[in-house]
């Protein structure tokens, strides 16, 4: 729901402030279907909301629930027919996280990135951002379950979409809304100097994470051409800016792919990059999921990584995977241009599921 369009069709009609939040605890709090569920309104407001603003901007074009039942992903239609996805991931602990996109497609073009490969197709709304943690909200409403954490790591690069995706995540942490926690939500970055400068002014305390994948520019540079803008000194520099204003935890992930940057040097390079800001520092091993450009790091291989920063003073820890058997891992939300090819990504997937049934 757009919430500015209802703030101005209230005002317009000259209704109590009190309108708009009767309408927001509906939507956000009470996860009604539609209009109807804003029982405090009297019919002919109601109708007049109806007509101005679609209650749901997304339609839920598929939902796919992974084998075991801990991954949850949704292709969703906009309303000018471009399609995002989203993921739900639940934890053992009991976190729900949501993993949301920011825009359609992404201009960055990292080589080991899936939705990389599709260019960017523009940015996406408050609320097109809002509406996938609603969704899921919903989807855990019949079990009484909550979104806990909502990370910025679906398509996009979010700092190219900077004041919607902060608006979106304001909107989220609304104490009168769905009351999700600054400290549970995290933007993720390739690396956007002036996006990390930015959130370290911002009022909102959310966590920040930096995609770094390697400790000198002349691996960076192999897989990630927004290092060419922002080669690694800048970027640790605006890291340095962001932790002395906000003393937060930065967390960086790590992409091992295999002879590219998983040398013990490459850890010893990343120790390096870090080591002044390592009090303030968390790197995240992920696991690179196979999307055509390269090899994965074995297991062991990735274990003996995460063991080499920590000896180096460096805290790490592997990322959990989630999603892989539905193709919603990092990387992987690749929607295809065309309908067709959507529908054929679809189908790869349930023909896996059914595999993996058999
Ligand atoms: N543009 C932002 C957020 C989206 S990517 C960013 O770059 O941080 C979210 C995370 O998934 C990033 O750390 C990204 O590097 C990682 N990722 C991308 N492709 C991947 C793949 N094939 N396997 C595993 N992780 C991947």
């Amino acid at each position: 729901m757009d919430i500015k369009a209802l703030k101005a069709l209230l005002a317009e009609r000259g209704e109590p402030a009190y309108r708009l939040a009767q309408a927001k605890r509906a939507f956000f709090v009470e996860l009604g279907a539609d209009w109807d569920s804003v029982t405090t309104y009297g019919k002919p407001l109601r109708e007049a909301c109806r007509e101005a603003i679609p209650w749901n901007t997304l339609k839920e074009v598929k939902t796919i629930v992974s084998p075991q039942g801990d991954t949850v992903k949704t292709l969703f239609e906009c309303a000018d027919g471009q399609k995002i996805e989203a993921v739900l991931m639940r934890h053992d602990d009991g976190r729900n996280t949501v993993c949301a996109s920011s825009q359609v497609g992404c201009a960055m073009a990292c080589a080991f990135c899936a939705t990389g490969t599709m260019g960017l197709k523009r940015n996406l709304s408050i609320p097109e951002i809002v509406e996938q943690v609603i969704h899921f909200s919903r989807f855990l409403k019949p079990t009484k379950e909550y979104v806990t954490n909502l990370v910025m790591m679906g398509m996009g690069e979010p700092f190219h979409n900077y004041d919607n995706v902060i608006a979106a995540l304001k909107q989220l942490n609304d104490k009168d809304g769905l009351n999700l926690g600054a400290r549970h939500m995290s933007i993720s970055t390739c690396g956007i100097v002036p996006g990390i400068l930015k959130l370290a002014d911002e009022p909102l305390q959310v966590n920040l994470a930096i995609s770094i994948h390697a400790g000198t520019d002349e691996v960076r540079d192999k897989f990630m051409p927004v290092n060419k803008a922002y080669p690694l000194a800048k970027l640790m520099d605006a890291v340095h800016v962001y932790m002395k204003k906000t003393n937060r935890k930065v967390m960086f992930e790590y992409l091992l792919l295999k002879g590219i940057n998983d040398h013990k040097s490459d850890a010893n390079a990343l120790a390096r990059l870090l080591a002044h800001d390592h009090r303030l520092s968390h790197v995240n091993v992920i696991k690179y999921h196979p999307t055509e450009a390269f090899d994965p790091t074995a297991r062991e291989e990735r274990i003996a990584f995460v063991e080499w920063l920590e000896e180096r003073g460096i805290s790490a820890t592997h990322r959990v995977t989630f999603g892989e058997d539905i193709d919603a891992a990092c990387g992987q939300l690749a929607v295809q241009e065309e309908n067709g090819l959507v529908k054929q990504g679809l189908d790869a997937v349930r023909a896996k599921r059914v595999r993996s049934n058999v």
